[in-house]
């Protein structure tokens, strides 16, 4: 039957499916769920709401064709798909510090109760890892073949360690299961629809930068990080789960244009034309020195590479920041807010 006749009697299209986004109603996940219903896939959203908001997806209720349920990922879950693309986890310093036993709970048990799910429906299951399992790295720019320099006791372990656990399950699964699996390194993102009080960096400086308020640099801002708009991060994603099956990953994806932090507050500043003054504070502990994505095997495989300038991408989340502070200044509460 052909794809027309499929829709025509009222079936999806062949080449669409039924897709679960966990960790969908936050800043990444409500992202991806716009792309793939622009795809035609249907997509099932599922999120416990601890970071991420009902609002990021409020745009997306209308479509037949999207889904939200309220689900907690360290419980199993029972819903039919083809694909899974496991976000779920708390991605800023303080939300996964905030209660980190939680946090390596939603990494492990999360990636646990997915691939138990992907394995009952045979289903690709995709892991938004993080260029956290590289620590601070003894190697610039970081590859995927190096194994990362973590600090197991430290107050970012919760997130850099539940991270690491997960990938390795995932790779567990794929030998011991067969299961088609896909790890993404994901480095540093931002965008519309960051957190306004998750407290990383782009996020903050901007805030500050439009209130007037001081900029706080952490230590002396000569920390580097390399930042992708989230548009170009969608790109990877979605583009790394339609990779052949023997392609699992890791594959970093990030924009490699590195920068330091300072550099970052003087681009917001010049951008916003805001009065802010840099104040420094001191830096928090384990904060990796240096951080910045090799993409070669992305351009290899996918032939992808970021688009958007920092320029671009500043542009448009200082649009964003300034209609959200515009429109009453409600900028939510740091963790738990479901509204
Ligand atoms: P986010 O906090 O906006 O999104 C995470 C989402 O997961 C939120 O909606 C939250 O409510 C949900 N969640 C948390 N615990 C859950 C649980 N137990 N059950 C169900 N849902 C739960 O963060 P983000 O920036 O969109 O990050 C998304 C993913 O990408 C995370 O896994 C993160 O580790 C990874 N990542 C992001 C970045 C980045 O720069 N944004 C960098 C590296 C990795
Ligand atoms: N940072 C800073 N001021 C802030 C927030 C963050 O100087 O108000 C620094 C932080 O110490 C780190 C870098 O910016 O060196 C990126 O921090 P973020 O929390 O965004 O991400 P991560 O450390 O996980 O890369």
């Amino acid at each position: 039957m052909s794809d027309r006749d499929m829709k025509r009697i009222g079936l999806m299209s062949v080449s669409a499916k039924r897709v679960l986004v966990t960790g969908g109603a936050g800043f990444l996940g409500s992202h991806l769920c716009e792309r793939l219903l622009g795809f035609g896939h249907e997509v099932l959203c599922v999120d416990n709401y601890y970071t991420g908001r009902r609002q990021n997806v409020a745009h997306l209720l209308e479509n037949p064709r999207f889904e939200l349920m309220r689900h907690d990922v360290t419980f199993p879950l029972y819903v039919e798909v083809d694909q899974i693309y496991n976000l779920a986890c708390p991605a800023s310093p303080i939300h996964y510090q905030y209660d980190p036993v939680a946090t390596t709970k939603t990494s492990v048990h999360g990636a646990i109760n997915m691939l138990g799910l992907a394995k009952r429906l045979r289903a690709r299951v995709l892991q938004a890892s993080t260029s956290e399992v590289y620590g601070d790295p003894t190697i610039h720019p970081q590859t995927e073949a190096y194994w990362g320099n973590v600090n197991p006791i430290g107050r970012r372990s919760c997130y850099d360690e539940g991270k690491r656990c997960a990938e390795t399950l995932f790779f567990d699964y794929h030998r011991q299961h067969r299961l088609e699996i896909k790890v993404a390194r994901i480095f540093n993102t931002y965008g519309p629809r960051m957190h306004p009080q998750d407290g990383r960096v782009v996020s903050n400086f901007i805030i500050q930068a439009l209130e007037g308020r001081p900029i706080t640099i952490y230590g002396e801002g000569k920390q580097t990080r390399s930042f992708c708009f989230v548009s170009d991060m969608i790109d990877g994603l979605a583009g790394l789960m339609e990779t052949p099956s023997e392609i699992t990953g890791p594959m970093n994806i990030g924009n490699p244009a590195e920068m330091t932090i300072r550099e970052l507050a003087e681009a917001v500043i010049a951008k916003t034309g805001s009065r802010s003054k840099l104040v420094f504070e001191p830096l928090p502990s384990d904060d990796p020195m240096q951080r910045q994505p090799d993409i070669s095997f992305a351009r290899r495989i996918m032939g992808w590479e970021p688009k958007v300038t920092l320029s671009e991408g500043l542009d448009a989340t200082i649009g964003y920041f300034d209609r959200l502070l515009t429109a009453g200044g409600h900028i939510g509460s740091a963790v738990g807010e479901a509204s």
